[in-house]
């Protein structure tokens, strides 16, 4: 059986043995979902109620922003706040105030929960409730925990969006609600395939200004365009949408599919999304057929860390023709996974969760072609002479989408490349001329 984009659709789910895991972890927390979140939301503050740790964390991961007036920042607790010598609210209240009143520019402000708040009980939700009594209409004040104690770093937007749910305006019109945050030019390109197939009204959570919340109600279909969202979409469904079940838009054949789904919805007819989508996947095709040749057949590794791991596991293995050894995930949602799971060869070995020696030692006797695994593993792992890439610039870089199709291979093949320039035997050459640099 198949669906409009001609993916096969297994109709039972396949109950696939999962090896949970639990014990030392390696993932970057919540907060650091804010670094794409700011740049995403242009009218929004995250202001961060933590530690200097959580400031460094911050500041590193989103570079250094000399030029630019930021919007996030953290509001530093001090030991005179964890020892409970001072009123940390009134003091979170005053510089909440300050900053609002210097950047009238900011109609949401964020208040993001981290480890040192948690470990101290600030309430931040009481703390967005009495700051909304002063400030709204102008500003609205949300909060959500972005701490290491119960988040991985994707957990972070799932978090934000998530706060913005009971805020959305709802509707009886029939409408399609794409749930993540995209690059604003892949939300483009979608809307204007969306646009080209007659799927319409479109709206996207998070919009590019936090104040233009899209509307929800009975008629919203909701398609999820990170599957690391959950709560997210859970909350929806409970506002009345209902979810439309698809893989994700990796990929020619994802993004096909992932389309299909909306077209099936909206009762485009095969016709027509034919003549939409096949120019575009073809095109898509042909930019994949290169590393295809170069990836086929090399085993890959995932570390748990984004929760893309499960669609980009599809990808590569059914679009490139690499070879799955181990798909581990930080937390595995079945329901978000629901169009993956039935896509993914039946013999891979799937992890839940994180103990990080035995699942080292897992990398270590397989010595696989390529390991996507977290920041600071990546180092150790290429001094044992392991490949690997960093799944965190999975989540920075643009990869939806079929324009992003070629692109998204190519984060898979550049450290093959890399490592096959550096262990290819130096041949001597004749002296080349001196360049002079001044
Ligand atoms: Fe570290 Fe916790 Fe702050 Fe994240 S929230 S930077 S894990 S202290």
């Amino acid at each position: 059986m198949t669906d409009l984009s001609g993916v096969p659709v297994r109709t039972v789910a396949t109950a696939r043995p999962v090896l949970r895991e639990r014990g030392q972890r390696e993932v970057f927390c919540g907060l650091t979902s804010i670094v794409w979140l700011h740049r995403k939301m242009q009218d929004a503050f995250f202001l961060v109620v933590g530690s200097r740790t959580c400031a460094h964390l911050l500041q590193s991961a989103a570079g250094v922003m000399i030029f630019a007036e930021p919007r996030f920042g953290t509001a530093i607790l001090t030991d005179r706040d964890l020892a409970g010598l001072a009123d940390a609210n009134d003091e979170l209240d005053r510089i909440c105030l300050a900053l609002l009143a210097r950047r009238p520019d900011i109609t949401t402000l964020f208040l993001v929960g981290s480890c040192p708040s948690e470990v101290i009980k600030l309430d931040l939700a009481k703390a967005a409730e009495r700051l909304n009594a002063r400030l709204l209409p102008r500003v609205r004040v949300l909060n959500y925990s972005g701490s290491g104690i119960e988040t991985t770093f994707t957990q972070g937007e799932d978090g934000a969006l998530k706060a913005l749910v009971p805020l959305l305006p709802a509707t009886d019109a029939q409408q399609l609600l794409v749930v993540g945050a995209l690059a604003d030019v892949v939300e483009d390109q979608l809307r204007r395939v969306f646009d080209a197939l007659g799927i319409g009204p479109v709206a996207f959570l998070p919009a590019r200004r936090a104040a233009d919340l899209p509307a929800v109600g009975p008629r919203t279909a909701v398609l999820a365009a990170q599957p690391f969202n959950g709560d997210t979409i859970r909350a929806l469904t409970a506002r009345g949408a209902h979810v439309l079940s698809a893989p994700y838009p990796f990929g020619a054949e994802g993004t096909t599919a992932w389309l299909a789904a909306a077209a099936a919805e909206f009762k485009v007819d095969a016709r027509t999304f034919l003549r939409v989508t096949q120019p575009l996947a073809d095109r898509a095709q042909r930019a994949l057929a290169r590393y295809r040749l170069q990836l086929a057949d090399k085993r890959v590794f995932f570390l748990p860390d984004s929760q893309l791991e499960i669609p980009l596991a599809r990808f590569v293995h059914r679009e490139l023709g690499m070879r799955l050894t181990e798909v581990g995930t930080p937390y595995l949602d079945r329901q978000m996974l629901a169009g993956e799971l039935p896509l993914l060869p039946d013999d891979v070995q799937l992890s839940e969760g994180q103990h990080l020696d035995r699942q080292l030692d897992r990398v270590r006797a397989e010595r696989p072609d390529l390991t996507v695994c977290g920041l600071g593993l990546a180092n150790p792992l290429e001094a044992e002479g392991l490949a690997t890439k960093w799944s965190i610039e999975l989540v920075f870089t643009p990869i939806h989408g079929y324009e992003q199709a070629g692109d998204l291979a190519e984060v898979f093949a550049r450290p093959l490349h890399r490592r096959a320039v550096l262990s290819a035997p130096r041949v001597a050459t004749a002296s080349a001329p001196e360049v002079a640099c001044s």
